[in-house]
């Protein structure tokens, strides 16, 4: 299967890690959004929130787990951030292996669509 993040995780292609476990990576967006823009995936390859099932949900609550680490550790758990994972076509998902947007570091924009 010919995965972007698939790639990343197994290093074929390179990227700034951040934090890395058994179940998750985590790294920096190549086109940050804001001073702080990372990317938590699973390492096992789910194409979007849309295949989130009882069966691999587990992981979901380790990726919040671990943007709560991340933010204190980055400096932005008091100031806030913004966990934001797109699906589909409306919902602006360009790369089809389910992420999770951690942004911060400055005031965000409020609007929601
Ligand atoms: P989406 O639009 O699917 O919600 O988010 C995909 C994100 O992946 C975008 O913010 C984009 O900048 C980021 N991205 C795309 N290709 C690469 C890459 O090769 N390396 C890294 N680090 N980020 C990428
Ligand atoms: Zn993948």
């Amino acid at each position: 299967m010919d995965c972007l993040f698939c790639s990343i995780i197994k290093g074929d292609i390179p990227s700034t890690k951040v934090y890395e476990d058994e179940t998750v990576y985590a790294f920096k967006d190549i086109n940050p959004m804001a001073p702080v823009h990372i990317l938590i995936v699973p390492k096992q390859h789910i194409s979007s929130i849309n295949d989130v099932t009882e069966e691999n949900s587990a992981v979901i609550s380790h990726i919040y787990e671990v943007a709560a680490m991340l933010a204190k550790e980055l400096g932005i758990s008091e100031s806030g951030y913004r966990v934001v994972s797109n699906c589909g076509a409306d919902g602006g998902q360009t790369v089809f292996h389910l992420h999770f947007h951690i942004l911060g570091g400055k005031k965000l924009n409020v609007t929601m669509c």
